[in-house]
């Protein structure tokens, strides 16, 4: 598997390594980690100088029951999920979506944005971010669309294009709020992308008006 050309911005890692980036979002990052050793690096250093950072805070005293409490909520923890993604394996979706999708591409529900541009019916939200799968047919456009804020694709499968750069496997692409792009899928296979936003994308153009107003082809 190759590396991963293009990574999150900087300061998602570091949100991600704090525990204080968003959820949906979280998604995304601990995705790409299981692809990009160089991001599980940075991540891994960064939550190192977060424990330094802890370790030379003063002490402070505390009550007699916060030691019992803190214990449990350790245990609480260590029988979740663990925290440090899983490596690709046979299935298409790397460890942390796995668990979340709980199936395989084949088995979800889709629906048609245009002809070659699917979404997943399988989505999850928080606040004013949400998540869905993106599959793209070989060759086919994304229509032109603005955002009213930000948009990351990671690709999981095949690559696209756009103004920017190219995708493939492992790759991040991220757009700023009012970025119009163009996404084209690869000529030579189909390519599947989880999807995060913070709100409604904006389609510009007739086609635009169309779907923005919920018409589907
Ligand atoms: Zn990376």
């Amino acid at each position: 598997m190759t590396v991963p050309a293009h990574h999150p911005a900087p300061e998602l890692l570091l949100d991600y390594a704090a525990g204080s980036l968003r959820e949906v979002q979280s998604l995304l990052i601990a995705a790409h980690l299981a692809y990009c050793p160089d991001c599980r690096a940075q991540v891994a250093e960064l939550e190192a100088c977060g424990g330094v950072l802890l370790a030379d805070l003063p002490p402070e005293p505390v009550s007699d029951s916060l030691f019992g409490t803190l214990m449990t909520r350790l245990d609480a923890t260590a029988a979740a999920p663990p925290p440090v993604p899983t490596p690709v394996g046979k299935s298409l979706f790397p460890g942390p979506l796995r668990r979340v999708i709980g199936a395989e591409p084949e088995a979800l529900e889709w629906v048609r944005v245009v002809p070659g541009i699917h979404l997943s019916a399988w989505g999850v939200s928080a606040g004013t971010a949400s998540a869905c799968l993106l599959r793209m047919a070989p060759g086919s456009r994304v229509p032109a669309h603005r955002h009213t804020d930000s948009e990351m694709l990671l690709v999981m499968k095949g690559g696209f294009s756009d103004e920017f750069g190219a995708y493939r496997v492992g790759d991040v692409a991220s757009y700023d709020t009012g970025t119009p792009h163009h996404a084209v899928a690869d000529a030579d296979g189909e390519c599947l992308c989880l999807l995060v936003q913070d709100q409604p994308l904006v389609f510009t153009g007739l086609l635009g008006w169309l779907l923005n107003r919920g018409f589907r082809f």
